[in-house]
């Protein structure tokens, strides 16, 4: 960061309505660093009538944000990239210390938030409408994109600059207006500090606010609420089956994009390089504590390479430095918070109730966590069956390609997956069988580009993020159809 730059202040503030101030609910939000338990900030948290407020400005601000203009859209995203480059050391400073990301999983989130920027910049010009032919004689029928309008967005905490990003970037590229409601244990990260960035690129007032509340105190509020055309929501798939259910059956009804819960399977065929599959496991396992959705779940091993896999995969994971985030020799800083602590504790105590066999169990530190590796794992086990979201995984005993494909698709989940093999083309066969949004052939399944279709199936969710189908999620079509000759009525 330049000496000219200062770092933003006031990140307690709210920008509601085109106004930074406190939130009106008279209830305090304390952030604290999941590491070292240090106080961050103290936020006054958003009511209703603030949600309203953000709402209706955002619907009135919107139409002339849209009628800029593209070159004048796409600039302000250019210098959100530019901002990025400035305030870098700032942003990864904030990622490390809201949400216990190591330094290198904080770098790889500056730069996917980055890198979705950039790409949004290229949206107002990569829009387009259509004319299409006409049976009827005369008539021309035309096909308008336009921006949605204001576009609801809820993120969570584990990417939370990024995950944020990945909606308002393309959202506001493409015309519309956002109000952004971050999780509780990021609002710096997941809001705060986006609306600053923007705000300092040339963002007008009211296009762009952030509401900081509990799900259940304002997320009814803000998911029915009749402004929003769109909710994006990235988050567990019980609270986002919920807001489907009111987007889509109260008494407004909206689009909805939702990206849920993973159960990521990790496959190994017996013709896989068996230490370039174990180096790919220990890092799209235990990256950010195993706390990504794409994350490797379940690692399905074909029988004749179980016993070495698993051998040189504990071999490694022994091998992890467990600590303080901020460090850069650190692999795996605190999972995000006591709650979630205690979560992956009891399903610690199910795997051990369970009869999975304990292959490496590390300690406990505060909210650090260190490894937990599980073998002869079996479909009906917990560790198998739901997300992990901590650095626990299990392996599980495939007999063959069959079986290793019928274990991959034996889940709820459909988000990410992987598989290993020195034939190229027998993975990509297997690869197009598993019922997944996105499948990685020798590499994590923790795979997201700007430009490629990032989203799932079965219940990890509905709809795509990133590059054209960013553009087509967050504008609509209207068909205009102009009779150019008097037309011929049957009667
Ligand atoms: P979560 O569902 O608890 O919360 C996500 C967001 O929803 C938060 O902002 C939260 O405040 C809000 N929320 C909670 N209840 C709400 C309600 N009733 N109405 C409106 N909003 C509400 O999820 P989390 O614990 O923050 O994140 C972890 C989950 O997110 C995991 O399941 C993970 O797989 C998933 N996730 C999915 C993706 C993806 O792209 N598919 C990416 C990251 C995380």
């Amino acid at each position: 960061m330049s000496a000219n730059c200062p770092r933003y202040q006031d990140l307690q503030l709210l920008p509601i309505a085109g106004e930074w101030r406190a939130g009106s609910a008279g209830k305090p939000l304390n952030v604290y660093n999941p590491y070292n338990g240090d106080l961050l900030l103290e936020v006054q948290q958003a009511s209703r009538a603030d949600l309203d407020a953000a709402y209706l400005e955002a619907a009135r601000a919107q139409s002339k944000w849209a009628a800029l203009g593209p070159a004048a859209r796409a600039a302000v995203l250019y210098e959100v990239v530019a901002i990025f480059d400035r305030r870098r050391d700032e942003i990864i400073d904030w990622i490390i210390r809201e949400s216990g990301s190591t330094r290198l999983k904080a770098q790889l989130e500056w730069g996917a938030a980055r890198a979705i920027a950039l790409e949004s910049a290229s949206f107002p010009s990569r829009v387009h409408g259509r004319i299409v032919e006409s049976n009827v004689p005369g008539k021309e029928s035309r096909v308008y994109r336009s921006a949605l309008g204001v576009v609801g967005v809820i993120s969570p905490w584990n990417f939370p600059l990024h995950l944020t990003q990945r909606s308002i970037a393309p959202a506001l590229a493409l015309g519309n207006a956002v109000v952004v409601k971050p999780a509780s244990d990021t609002p710096v990260c997941g809001g705060l500090l986006l609306a600053r960035i923007f705000e300092e690129a040339g963002l007008p007032a009211g296009v762009l606010s952030v509401v900081v509340g509990a799900g259940g105190d304002i997320g009814d509020a803000f998911v029915e609420h009749p402004v929003p055309a769109l909710i994006t929501f990235t988050g567990s798939t019980p609270v986002g089956r919920g807001i489907g259910r009111i987007a889509s059956g109260g008494e407004y009804l909206k689009h909805v994009a939702l990206e849920l819960g993973g159960n990521s399977p990790f496959v190994v065929l017996d013709d896989a390089d068996l230490e370039q599959a174990v180096n790919a496991a220990v890092f799209g396992k235990f990256l950010h504590q195993g706390q990504i959705c794409m994350a490797v779940n379940r690692i399905i091993i074909d029988d004749s390479l179980y016993d070495a896999f698993a051998q040189r995969f504990v071999e490694r994971v022994r091998a992890l430095v467990v600590g303080d985030p901020d460090s850069s020799a650190t692999v795996i800083g605190p999972v995000i918070n006591a709650r979630q602590l205690q979560g992956l504790q009891d399903k610690i105590s199910l795997a051990r109730g369970e009869g999975a066999e304990p292959l490496y169990e590390g300690g406990v530190d505060g909210n650090l966590l260190a490894p937990h590796v599980y073998g002869e794992v079996t479909v009906d086990m917990d560790l198998a069956r739901n997300e992990i979201f901590g650095p626990l995984v299990g392996l599980l005993r495939a007999r063959d390609e069959a079986h290793a494909l019928e274990l991959a698709n034996a889940s709820e989940f459909g988000l990410s997956s992987a598989v290993f093999s020195r034939n190229l083309e027998r993975a990509v066969r297997f690869a197009r069988q598993v019922r997944a949004g996105m499948s990685h052939i020798n590499d994590i399944p923790v795979n997201d580009e700007a430009n490629a279709p990032f989203g799932g199936e079965k219940n990890s969710g509905l709809g795509r993020f990133n590059g054209d189908w960013a553009i087509d999620e967050f504008t609509r079509d209207h068909w205009v159809s102009v009779q150019h000759v008097p037309r011929q009525y049957p009667f």
